[in-house]
């Protein structure tokens, strides 16, 4: 059996770093080398410099290993960024040029011309662009976390009817705001009606997934979308309220059919993180339900119930997917597993 890859992980120490960490503790592929942070952290053991919240102990092997510092001398040709917005463009940037292989949950290169956006079941075709990027290595971004379960629900609905017209009102859970995130004054019994940037990415970020690569340029799928995000008092899984207006007439089975039925190319490889089913449909009234089905595919897969008929659009449902795994570091960890797959790393 050939040696593991090493890889290192950038924000090691925060909400998504954490997860990261958890995720690739027995991955068939790759040896998480590194951890590294911010000077707040870096040449503290890793217990110390990072206060883990997971469900599952933080492993040994890490627990006394050295955080270093987001420098470019590090030994591992893939770095997984879980680093804040406010720090990972430039760092990334340098990571690249230097010959490192970025694939980042950070907002900052998901719109740069050469950068695919990229979910592997959704737009795996994108992932060519990295060949042409001007880097030694290369970056590839994973959207936002809300932005992921919503395209892999409108996936089989855009290829099998054609879509028109998406709103969406989501419900997200408090992991999502970074740890230590939000005051539990605020956020415990209550809901806060706003998260910054956030409709932004989802009204943006799913016309360029499901858009084309052409002549050099992403360009944007036409259909419309409207977002209103809200934070609730939930840890972990974000609930999305959705109305689509479809191209084509179709049936409730139908939609359900090709949910249910949903295969990409992850699945066809058999990645390790590739869920199996993908979308998994819930005839229950009372489902999906972020504690009973967030772990749906070890974290993987997403959730969706309650599709029927509607009097402004064509139809609505509600979904449910897993914001620290499917919609960060999960998600970003099938991105590199497609891009060894594919012979780019
Ligand atoms: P977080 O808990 O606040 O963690 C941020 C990480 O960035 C920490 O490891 C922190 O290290 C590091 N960092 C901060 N300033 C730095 C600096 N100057 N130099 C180097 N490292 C620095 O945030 P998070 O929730 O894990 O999110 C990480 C990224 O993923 C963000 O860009 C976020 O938008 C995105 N994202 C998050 C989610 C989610 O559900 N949480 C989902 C999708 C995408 P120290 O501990 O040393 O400060």
């Amino acid at each position: 059996m050939s040696a593991k890859i090493s890889v290192a992980i950038l924000g090691a120490t925060g909400s998504v770093g954490q997860r990261f960490i958890e995720l690739l503790l027995n991955h068939p592929w790759f040896e998480v080398a590194e951890l590294a942070a911010s000077d707040r952290s870096a040449g503290k053991k890793y217990s110390e410099a990072t206060n883990w919240v997971m469900q599952t102990p933080l492993p040994e092997k890490y627990s006394n290993m050295i955080v270093k510092k987001c420098e470019t001398n590090l030994q591992s040709r893939i770095a997984f960024s879980g680093l804040d917005a406010s720090v990972a463009g430039e760092i990334e940037t340098a990571f690249a040029d230097a010959g490192c292989f970025v694939i980042s949950n950070a907002r900052n290169h998901r719109f740069d011309a050469d950068v695919p956006l990229m979910i592997p079941e959704v737009n795996h075709n994108h992932l060519d662009v990295v060949k042409f990027q001007n880097y030694k290595g290369g970056i590839v971004t994973n959207p936002n976390c809300s932005t992921i379960g919503l395209a892999i629900a409108l996936k089989p609905l855009y290829d099998n009817f054609g879509l028109e017209a998406v709103n969406v009102v989501t419900m997200q859970a408090v992991s999502g705001a970074g740890y230590p995130g939000l005051p539990s004054l605020d956020i415990i019994d209550n809901v806060i009606p706003f998260i910054g940037g956030e409709e932004a990415k989802m009204e943006t970020e799913p016309r360029k997934i499901f858009g084309s690569f052409m002549n050099n340029k992403f360009v944007d799928a036409d259909f419309k979308i409207s977002a209103q995000c809200n934070r609730v008092g939930v840890i972990d899984g974000h609930t999305e309220c959705v109305q689509v207006k479809l191209k084509s007439k179709t049936s409730k089975e139908e939609i359900i059919k090709v949910w249910n039925e949903f295969k990409s190319i992850p699945q066809e490889l058999a990645l390790p993180f590739a869920p199996n089913p993908v979308i998994t449909y819930f005839k229950e009234d009372k489902y999906p339900q972020p504690r009973v089905h967030r772990n749906l595919g070890n974290g993987m897969g997403v959730a969706i119930g309650r599709l029927r008929e509607d009097s402004l659009f064509d139809y609505k449902f509600v979904i449910l997917s897993h914001n620290t795994i499917r919609g960060a570091a999960g998600g970003t960890i099938l991105i590199a597993e497609l891009m060894k797959a594919q012979g780019i790393i």
